[in-house]
């Protein structure tokens, strides 16, 4: 399998290599040359595996030859043996139609763990193969940073800087964070927003006083090793609700496009999926364009779900991609105006491609309302986030035989005190996140300026 670049000019790669180059090298986004396709057939077949091993079926021709079958389901076991529940990523019943796909019993209490427990142990892998080692350079509004940083804690190939935008992140996502000692992890908070942080990262990646002396890695949702792990649980949750002979719908809390995109190619793929609805909070750039084709940035507003607060969806890009023919040139031309003018406007004859997408804006009452339902009628205590999907779920139109799964994309204890304000039920903390409130934290403080993040990193990198 190979892969090309959203924007035209970057070589293309294959599996082992969009996996450690992360972005490509005009600026774009690494996505399958063609997509791969199951039949009803072999669809029917994945009924009943264990996570792992429907995960290894889904993703190997994604992998293609660069990790044989038996090795990738060796992967799989490792990094789904390491989640706290026996089913990995357990269906909730919520009301006839209503359905919660818990995505947060990894070791960080997030949805990012499904892809990051495993992208950890892909690093490590392809690494080893050339003796190389690597220098991952991050952005998280919260839930990355710890994902990733779990993930990668104390391997010897990879070295980690993960820049969170300083006080606005829980304090449970900083302290998962900043409280681990390996030396190969390094925090920085950054005045600044997560757009900033991410956009510096970006800008490092295109930096040749950093890129000659280091090779540099991604772990956002830019990498699509992620993407492609999070496809898996699309097939997971539809099959057991009777996929293939059945359409599944799903609501998704979204900031990066990238669960929601992984959906998309889930759908790509052949597994019947009736509509995404993109989930967003009051940071709603994706409604906006995709109601009414405005897709201009505003600011963003600080609100109980952080890991939602961007403007700029990285990977929206690789859907546009998608829609307008797979011309890089065309994609490569419209994301440069866009990053000049900050605004892009969507004709109505792309919307109407994009008509799979629903999309919901939930505000903070209409956030804590999805709370409340939840917790009043079936007895589920979930996070904002989940809250988002929940109600994005809840007022969609989706025809009445068809199921909704609501990715439940944190654990409620990762956000105590927002859950506590609307429900009145404070979650605790399960055990196995160890005594995140007793540990010192380590981290560093910068200005929010690319020269400061640029010159720590090198000053700081091992060579
Ligand atoms: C990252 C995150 C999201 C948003 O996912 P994207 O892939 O960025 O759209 C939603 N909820 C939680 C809890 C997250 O950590």
């Amino acid at each position: 399998m190979k892969y090309v670049s959203t924007r035209g000019s970057a070589p293309s790669l294959d599996f082992a290599g969009v996996t450690l180059a992360g972005l490509a090298s005009d600026g774009g986004l690494y996505v399958p040359a063609q997509w791969p396709r199951f039949t009803h057939d072999e669809i029917a077949a994945m009924r009943g595996l264990p996570y792992s091993e429907l995960a290894a079926r889904v993703m190997q021709p994604f992998v293609g030859d660069c990790l044989t079958p038996e090795r990738l389901r060796e992967l799989t076991a490792k990094a789904y043996g390491r989640f706290a529940h026996a089913a990995v990523t357990p269906l909730t019943q919520l009301d006839e139609r209503q359905w919660l796909l818990e995505l947060f019993h990894g070791p960080t209490l997030a949805f990012k763990d499904v892809a990051l427990q495993l992208l950890g142990l892909l690093f490590e892998e392809f690494l080893a193969r050339e003796d190389g080692s690597l220098t991952i350079v991050g952005a998280t509004s919260g839930d990355t940073g710890s994902a990733a940083i779990d993930a990668v804690a104390g391997l010897d190939r990879v070295e980690i800087f993960m820049l969170h935008p300083k006080g606005r992140v829980s304090d449970v996502q900083r302290r998962q964070m900043t409280t681990v000692r390996a030396p190969n992890v390094h925090n920085i908070a950054i005045d600044g927003s997560f757009d900033d942080a991410q956009a510096m990262v970006k800008r490092i990646f295109a930096d040749r006083d950093v890129t000659d002396t280091h090779r540099i890695g991604a772990v956002n949702s830019i990498n699509w090793a992620r993407l492609m792990a999070q496809v898996v649980y699309y097939f997971w949750s539809a099959l057991r609700l009777g996929a293939p002979a059945r359409q599944v719908a799903f609501s998704v809390p979204t900031g990066n496009f990238g669960d929601v995109f992984a959906g998309y190619v889930a759908a790509r793929v052949g597994l019947p999926v009736e509509r995404l609805i993109v989930a967003t909070n009051v940071n709603d750039i994706l409604h906006r364009a995709l109601s009414r084709g405005d897709y201009s940035v505003g600011n963003v507003t600080p609100t109980a779900a952080p890991s939602m607060d961007i403007q700029v969806s990285s990977n929206f890009e690789r859907l546009l991609f998608d829609l307008e023919g797979r011309d890089g040139s065309v994609t490569g031309a419209r994301m440069k105006w866009f990053e000049q003018m900050g605004k892009m406007v969507l004709s109505s004859d792309l919307r109407k491609k994009a008509a799979f997408f629903a999309s919901v804006r939930a505000d903070a009452d209409e956030m804590a309302g999805a709370m409340r339902w939840a917790n009043e009628n079936c007895g589920q205590i979930i996070d904002p986030h989940t809250a988002i999907g929940l109600h994005g779920a809840l007022h969609s139109e989706i025809p009445a035989d068809v199921p909704v799964v609501t990715l439940a994309t944190a654990h409620p204890a990762k956000f105590r005190d927002a859950v506590e304000q609307a429900t009145g039920v404070r979650p605790s903390l399960p055990a196995r996140v160890g005594s995140l409130f007793d540990r010192e934290e380590r981290l560093e403080t910068l200005p929010g300026t690319y020269d400061a993040i640029r010159d720590h990193v090198l000053a700081t990198a091992a060579r």
